[in-house]
């Protein structure tokens, strides 16, 4: 977009600089408008024209030849010789949108133990894998990691690239997108295909999480997305004889490397297993103070589970932010979610609406949360969750 004057048009009234609230366009010494660096492109200058004067012009996006990419690439992460689950969820989605597409589903393992976790991948129902494999790609680096991507990617030109948006996959996603001059959607809750164009729709929270924004990459290839852990689901193991492991050579060196890694000292401090838990007992405002979060402790003690808070919980400080589900926390997926005292706002919602079986213990019968739950409580917290705990205790007696 660029905003355009047609100077033979222009009156020097000076409509357009009293509207515009960022100084983006002037009166110049020839009296007419002129734009300024200022200019956002708001609009609102040609919306008060009178004379006709001002336009926004379409800039035409550069439209590379799209037509020799094909298939879906999932790239899998990996610390420590351990796979993140974050990349099998992007397989199992991944094949469902190859299967849409009629395309085939590869993975892009770059490290030092490639092959051994080749072999793991292998397991959830990939056509390809391909390998690049070298000491110097043992640990996670940008250069290196992005250099090999993008030799993989140029070479087999995949349509789609799926990464997780994890911190290493938020920071190998940017600067390989920036490579290949290509669009990243970063942080997707949902991704589906417009078949008839053979696009990939990404959906993601935006404006605050007050919309649902649908992006699409129409012009340039491939379409690159990141997805949060826990938002896909697992998908289950299958035999997959037919699975083809292609070897690539690497093209970076050990002379690549920016960094020396000496050690890696894990930060526990703070964290909570919320990833990963099967059960999450979740408090918000309703709480009514820190003080009363120990009896969801005892209740998640007894559960087997781990407490989590909603973000008004949090900013009040009576939980740590490693607690805070939703969009700017933790996106969880456990197969039970307890939510005392929470209202389920859209943002809330939005880490945790997947879960298998969610619990709402709310004295409001029109919280936003009942319309998400599996088994809505209405009633007191203060009474439902000692009720709950007394009744567990009995049971295991
Ligand atoms: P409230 O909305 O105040 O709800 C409290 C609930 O407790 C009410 O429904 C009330 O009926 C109930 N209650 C009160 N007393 C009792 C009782 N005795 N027994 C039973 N029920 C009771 N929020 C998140 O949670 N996670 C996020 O990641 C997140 N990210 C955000 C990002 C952005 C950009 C923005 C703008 C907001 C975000 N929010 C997030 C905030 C979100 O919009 C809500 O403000 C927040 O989730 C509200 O928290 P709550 O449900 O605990 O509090």
């Amino acid at each position: 977009m660029a905003l355009k004057v047609i100077k033979e048009n222009c009156t020097g009234c000076g409509l357009c600089v009293d509207v515009c609230a960022y100084s983006g366009i002037k009166i110049n010494d020839e009296g007419v408008a002129e734009v300024t660096e200022s200019c956002i492109l708001c609009g609102q200058c040609v919306d008060v024209c009178p004379a006709g004067a001002l336009m926004m012009e379409e800039k035409k996006a550069t439209v590379e030849d799209i037509s020799d990419y094909k298939g879906v690439m999932v790239f899998v992460e990996h610390e420590f010789g351990k796979i993140h689950s974050v990349s099998f969820e992007l397989l199992g989605k991944g094949r469902e949108i190859a299967d849409n597409l009629g395309v085939s589903l590869s993975a892009m393992l770059i490290g030092a133990e490639g092959d051994s976790m080749a072999l793991e991948v292998a397991r959830y129902d990939v056509d390809t894998i391909y390998v690049c494999n070298s000491t110097w790609l043992k640990d996670y680096q940008t250069n290196t990691y992005v250099a090999e991507a993008e030799n993989i990617i140029r070479t087999y030109k995949p349509e789609i690239v799926l990464i997780g948006a994890t911190t290493l996959g938020r920071d190998f996603a940017g600067a390989l997108a920036a490579r290949l001059k290509t669009g990243l959607t970063a942080d997707c809750t949902e991704l589906s295909v417009d078949m008839e164009k053979r696009l990939l729709l990404q959906t993601r929270p935006a404006f605050g999480g007050n919309i649902m924004a649908t992006i699409i990459s129409p012009n340039r290839r491939p379409q690159m997305a990141t997805v949060r852990p826990k938002v896909m689901a697992m998908p289950e193991p299958v035999k997959n004889p037919d699975v083809q492991i292609i070897q690539v050579q690497p093209v970076s060196g050990p002379q690549d490397m920016l960094l020396d890694i000496l050690e890696f000292i894990p930060d526990t401090a703070g964290t909570v297993n919320l990833a990963d838990a099967d059960i999450i007992i979740s408090g918000g405002r309703g709480m009514k103070g820190p003080e009363n979060f120990s009896m969801l402790f005892e209740l998640a003690e007894l559960l087997g589970g781990a407490v989590g808070a909603s973000r008004a919980a949090v900013d009040s400080g009576w939980m740590p932010y490693a607690h805070q589900v939703g969009q700017t926390g933790r996106t969880v997926r456990p197969k039970l979610y307890i939510a005392c005292g929470i209202s389920g706002a859209i943002q809330h919602l939005a880490g945790m609406q997947t879960s298998e079986n969610i619990v709402a213990i709310n004295k409001d019968p029109d919280a936003p949360i009942f319309k998400v739950a599996t088994f809505g409580i209405v009633g007191d917290l203060f009474k439902v969750v000692p009720e709950l705990i007394r009744q567990i205790k009995y049971k295991k007696q």
